[in-house]
């Protein structure tokens, strides 16, 4: 059995990203930049939202962050991402979800300009990959990719299993797997989902993302499946000084004698997903850079 690193496969990437932002900097003379908009405190928010400014110090990219209280209107939230679409020292726009429940999220996303859409969150970008066009894609989905291409896993022609639908994570993985070129079979399986475990048993690759805790178990994994686990969940654990750790939506202690690869948690597919959005945030400044050279 095979353990798919996050922080090795992260690693590689970093490496690639540090040469390009020099590039980027030595040909432009300015750095990537991205813009960060939290509304409220919630403490999980704010922790993605620091260690999003630390991979950007990190690799030398600007970074602006707009931290706006819970109380702020929708058209105050729209104005300021009009406004951040408009500076042209931004090339990514980043809007921590979930937003309080007065504000429309929807709305919010479809106001970012899709050339600084570095979460891929917008209509435009999710159409884009639906129908195979070059786009930026959501950075968990685009993790997950990065993970099965640096460990040569094969896709084509596998029967892909994924256990989520949601917009960031099941659906657009579903996407970027069944493209041409990448080749898969995909099945979706979600909450409404009838006899779950004759579906995941037929996987070649079962991905797990529904934020269930342990919730895929050794009688749900075909002998040899490669699984890769989204998920990541607190659990308690009073041995823990945290009083939690985290684990997967996959029991990996028993799943793991049974697979031929399978990803942890922590240090698998949640490493990567900074990693994907750096990656999209320097994409974009390439881009817009190129636009304005033309
Ligand atoms: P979500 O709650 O939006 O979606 C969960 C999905 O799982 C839904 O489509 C639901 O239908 C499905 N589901 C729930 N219970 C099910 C069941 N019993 N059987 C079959 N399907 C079921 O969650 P999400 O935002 O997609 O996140 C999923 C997990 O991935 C969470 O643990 C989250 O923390 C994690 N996550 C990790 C990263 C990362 O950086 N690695 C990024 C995003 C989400």
């Amino acid at each position: 059995m095979h353990i798919l690193s996050g922080k090795e496969v992260s690693k590689a990437v970093y490496a690639d990203l540090h040469a390009r932002t020099a590039s980027f900097i030595k040909t432009y003379g300015y750095a990537p930049t991205l813009a960060v908009v939290l509304v409220g405190s919630d403490p999980a928010s704010q922790s993605y939202v620091r260690s999003k400014k630390k991979a950007c110090i990190e690799l030398g990219f600007g970074h602006q962050d707009y931290v706006v209280p819970e109380t702020i209107t929708q058209l105050e939230l729209v104005n300021l991402v009009k406004r951040l679409n408009q500076d042209s020292s931004v090339h990514g726009i980043l809007v921590q979800m979930p937003l309080p429940s007065h504000l429309d999220s929807n709305e919010v996303i479809e106001t970012i300009d899709p050339h600084k859409d570095v979460d891929g969150f917008h209509p435009i970008s999710v159409g884009k990959l639906l129908i195979g066009l070059p786009t930026f894609v959501s950075c968990t989905p685009l993790g997950v990719v990065a993970m099965l291409d640096h460990y040569q896993i094969e896709t084509a022609s596998k029967h892909v299993v994924i256990i989520g639908r949601s917009n960031i994570v099941g659906k657009p993985l579903a996407a970027l797997l069944m493209q041409k070129g990448r080749d898969a079979t995909v099945t979706v399986c979600h909450s409404r989902t009838r006899d779950l475990s004759s579906l995941t048993l037929t996987a070649d690759i079962l991905i797990a993302a529904m934020g269930k805790p342990l919730f895929v178990t050794p009688s749900m994994v075909k002998e040899g499946a490669v699984v890769i686990d989204v998920g990541i969940n607190r659990i308690e654990d009073p041995s823990d000084p945290r009083g939690y750790r985290l684990v997967g939506d996959v029991d990996y202690a028993g799943v793991s004698p049974h697979c031929s690869a399978i990803t942890p948690v922590p240090g698998g597919v949640g490493v990567m997903t900074i990693a994907m959005l750096m990656k999209n945030t320097l994409q974009a400044a390439e881009q817009l850079a190129d636009k304005d050279t033309l």
